[in-house]
């Protein structure tokens, strides 16, 4: 029988290398497995928020995802109809451009910093399932890539493995605060158009655009819809994927058919939004596997560090000796207490279709240079929603028109 672990995380990626990271680095033995031979690109539009860089930042990882080439944005056009919101918000923790790190880029950064730190990473192995005793989760029944069947011990398990996570399922952690997807998107990558920076813009209808560049002077752009318009979609992507640019983005759209694809479209059909139970006796769930939402607020991975951190933070106070259930415990608690309010307002706009307040409210703001700042601040988390949306504080820019 091996040695057990301190920990053993399960996924590799935004949520999961951190957690390895930052146990290994706090001299905690931790074994990290992923199914997938990384580095593999995945579905995502990879854009990251000042607070989500902050913490690569806190890291020292900043600036080695900064040498994989990912273009700094200094400029964010968000807009509604008549209403343009357009500027950069203040400093956040000395963070003062955002990136949108391709995952083929960003993840391989965060799990090398997790072996450099000591943590051992085996790829190409899947969890098949659990090791419970006495209603404890004690270990990892793992898969190697030639189907060599391993069980490893710990006395924490992390499900890092993303919104169809197999740990969830064999502890059978059930969702809460369900909210219906609204949307799907189409997206691809085009080579040289202009430096625009960031753009989102919804249009009449329910359509959604957003363009922003990656690495390698290549742009992202992609295309939201409701989710009854998806099988009509499908059926041409190309011609349908340009008619929604033509109608959103007329200006963005003619550099956009000006420059070149360089790669095929991805497309999928966002799933549920959830909360789920995140903690058990020798378990945890971080990242996507614990909360999953809209990728409107372009939230997930810069959320996957904060909560990647918090839980890291919260085992190594298990691992030093107080109760573990104690501690997982107050995790779930904090994750779902600082998530509250942006939770609420991305399934609340993820459809596409503002409610006549917040309309007058985008309206309001569009003029306003200091409520456009404090607006782009709550964007990339340096106030909360709760503030930004405060009765006194919209009464004083709906003044202010
Ligand atoms: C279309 C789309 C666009 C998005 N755009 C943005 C955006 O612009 N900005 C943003 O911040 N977020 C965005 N997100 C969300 C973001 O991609 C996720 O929040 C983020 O990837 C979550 O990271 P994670 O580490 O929790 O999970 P994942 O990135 O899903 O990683 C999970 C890992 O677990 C591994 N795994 C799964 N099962 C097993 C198993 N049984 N055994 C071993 N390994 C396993 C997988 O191979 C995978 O590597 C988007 C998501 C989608 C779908």
């Amino acid at each position: 029988m091996n040695e057990p672990y301190d920990a053993i995380v399960v996924g590799a990626r935004c949520a999961g290398s951190p957690v390895a990271m930052l146990l290994a680095r706090a001299g905690h033995r931790v074994l990290v497995v992923d199914r997938t031979a990384l580095p593999a690109d995945t579905v995502s539009t990879h854009y990251m928020q000042q607070y989500g860089l902050a913490r690569l930042a806190s890291w020292g990882l900043l600036d080695d995802v900064l040498a994989t080439g990912a273009t700094p944005i200094t400029r964010m056009t968000i807009s509604y109809d008549d209403a343009v919101i357009s500027g950069f918000a203040d400093p956040i923790d000395g963070i003062t451009a955002t990136l949108a790190p391709r995952r083929t880029a960003l993840d391989p950064v965060l799990l090398r910093a997790a072996e450099q730190a000591g943590a051992e990473v085996r790829l190409g192995v899947t969890l098949r399932d659990l090791i419970v005793e006495d209603g404890v989760v004690r270990g990892v029944r793992l898969q190697t890539a030639d189907g060599e069947l391993v069980e490893e011990r710990a006395r924490v398990v992390v499900g890092a493995d993303g919104s169809r996570s197999r740990v969830a399922e064999a502890v059978g952690a059930q969702t809460y605060e369900v909210v219906e997807p609204a949307c799907f998107i189409y997206y691809s990558y085009w080579d040289a158009i202009p430096d625009t920076g960031f753009h989102s813009r919804i249009g009449l209808g329910q359509q959604q655009v957003g363009l922003w560049p990656t690495n390698d002077d290549r742009t992202l752009v992609a295309v939201m819809r409701t989710r009854d318009r998806y099988a009509d979609f499908r059926r041409d992507v190309e011609k349908n994927f340009h008619e929604v640019l033509d109608q959103v983005v007329p200006d963005l759209a003619e550099q956009v058919r000006a420059g070149e694809q360089a790669e095929r479209f991805t497309g999928i059909r966002y799933p549920d939004n959830y909360y789920r139970v995140s903690a058990g006796p020798g378990w945890a769930l971080v990242g996507d596997a614990g909360y999953h939402k809209d990728p409107f607020t372009g939230k997930g991975i810069s959320d996957a560090f904060t909560h990647a951190e918090l839980l890291a933070g919260k085992i190594a106070e298990g691992l030093a000796g107080r109760p573990m259930g104690d501690v997982l415990a107050e995790y779930t608690a904090e994750r779902d207490a600082g998530t509250k309010g942006a939770y609420a307002f991305t399934t609340m706009i993820s459809d596409l279709d503002l409610t006549p307040q917040l309309q007058g409210l985008f309206r309001a703001v569009s003029g306003n240079e200091a409520a456009t700042r404090q607006f782009l601040s709550m964007v990339g988390g340096g106030i909360s929603g709760e503030e930004f949306f405060a009765p006194a504080n919209v009464g004083q820019i709906m003044a202010a028109v």
